[in-house]
């Protein structure tokens, strides 16, 4: 395996520049300022390389990233959230996959095209976004041609945000919470609706309302809002605030599937299933505000 280019040259300022906010790193909020081209870990637990848990079509997706070919998913172990009810708390907090060259990400882009796949997913990329931009470069010059995906959990930081102009056409991140305290006590992340608000404003700067032809989404911002029981993400503000900072035309999908998992049950406000009838009234108030609500 080769290593990740210590001589930089062949890449682009903006790799430059990402490479230099992972040392010491300040590439999310949680401004950890870990030397991880030393092999220092923040609170992402991921050093140098990108730890890689899968890569393949997914067909679980929204049906706007799916198509005939599935959503090419590469899916990243760490996290820079601590959500203790997380489905995938083996790969975000286990951290289990393999390190990944810049090269090998690469390549695997250009096989999931070659596969058919309608778009190019990164699934919690935040952390490794250097990797990813040099990887997005490369695959470029040697002929990917589909949409990326920045699939986030959305705690972003402006400035790591930027450098991504260009990069991204398709920004999917979660809006978790909108209180303070609840964002404490279930990610770890007090600053986070401050933060996640902003950061969505940024994507939508960046690339708009969702596009979609022929059934594909072709560039745009894409919001996924998991239901908690009993309102407890707030999620009648976050719809206020898309409706009312970002667009009215702004594309959600307000998600129905969540379950105690991991550490849930150690927090009784959500240690069960949303009920049907608090999912509708979130789906009915996004509609009633304008929003492109998915099925
Ligand atoms: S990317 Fe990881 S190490 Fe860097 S600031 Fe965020 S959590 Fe800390």
């Amino acid at each position: 395996m080769t290593s990740l280019p210590t001589d930089l040259d062949s890449f682009s300022q903006t790799v430059k520049h990402l490479w230099q906010r992972m040392n010491p790193c300040t590439l999310c909020p949680r401004n950890c300022k870990v030397y991880r081209s030393k092999g220092e870990v923040g609170f992402c637990g991921i050093a140098r390389l990108p730890v890689v848990s899968s890569v393949g079509p997914h067909f679980g997706e929204e049906s706007v990233l799916v198509g005939t070919g599935g959503s090419g998913t590469i899916f990243f172990a760490g996290c820079n959230l601590g959500c203790i009810f997380c489905q995938n708390f083996d790969i975000s907090h286990h951290r289990c996959g393999h390190k990944v060259t810049i090269e090998k990400l690469a390549q695997s882009m250009l096989e999931l095209q070659r596969y058919g796949c309608c778009n190019i997913n990164f699934v919690t990329p935040t952390h490794v976004v250097p990797a990813i931009v040099a990887a997005i470069e490369l695959a470029r010059k040697n002929g990917l041609s589909l949409p990326t995906v920045y699939n986030t959990g959305g705690y972003d930081s402006i400035e790591t945000l930027k450098l991504l102009h260009g990069y991204m056409d398709i920004y999917m991140p979660d809006m978790k919470y909108s209180d303070s305290k609840v964002a404490q006590q279930l990610s770890a992340a007090p600053d986070y609706p401050e933060v996640n608000q902003e950061a969505v404003k940024e994507m939508h700067r960046q690339v708009g309302d969702l596009q979609v032809e022929k059934g594909l989404a072709t560039h745009g911002l894409l919001v996924r809002h998991l239901v908690l029981p009993d309102n407890f993400a707030g999620s009648f503000e976050i719809i206020d605030f898309l409706a009312e900072q970002v667009s009215p035309k702004t594309t959600i999908n307000v998600m129905d599937q969540y379950r105690p998992c991991y550490k849930a049950s150690t927090q009784p406000k959500i240690n069960r299933r949303p009920t049907l009838q608090e999912i509708e009234s979130v789906r009915n108030y996004a509609l009633d505000k304008g929003l492109n609500v998915l099925d």
